[in-house]
């Protein structure tokens, strides 16, 4: 895959300053403030900031955190790192194409993964399937 690899100063001119915050300062918006908590179609949600597919709406779930929440993303498009500025390391992921920063994944989620990936709503867009 072709990365994307904008200056700063594009990423920020092409984002709204909400989502340039989260997607490539690793901000993290505020729990419940997401419209996304509450979208139950049936559609993609891709990378706001370039457009990948990274999880499916067949993979989401009511995690009762506040924010969008999914039990697996799709193969080779989110890759992971260790984020240690919190008190517990907390397992970073983002756009493989963007590097944008979508959110962390975590080990208690339902299965059949058990995995809990906990984003960002500003850092997707959902496309309803047609
Ligand atoms: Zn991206």
């Amino acid at each position: 895959m072709k990365h994307i690899a904008h200056s700063d100063e594009v990423w920020k001119s092409m984002l709204s300053a909400e989502v340039y915050s989260v997607l490539r300062h690793e901000a993290t918006e505020a729990a419940w403030s997401s419209p996304l908590n509450h979208e139950h179609r049936q559609g993609v949600y891709v990378c706001a900031g370039c457009g990948l597919p990274l999880f499916e709406s067949a993979k989401k779930f009511d995690s009762g955190t506040g924010w969008p929440s999914f039990f697996e993303a799709i193969a080779d498009h989110v890759a992971t790192k260790l984020d240690f500025r919190m008190f517990m390391p907390r397992k970073e992921y983002h756009c493989v194409r963007c590097g944008g920063h979508q959110g962390h994944v975590f080990k208690d989620g339902p299965q059949p993964t058990g995995l809990r990936w906990c984003n960002n709503g500003v850092a997707l867009t959902f496309i309803p399937k047609k």
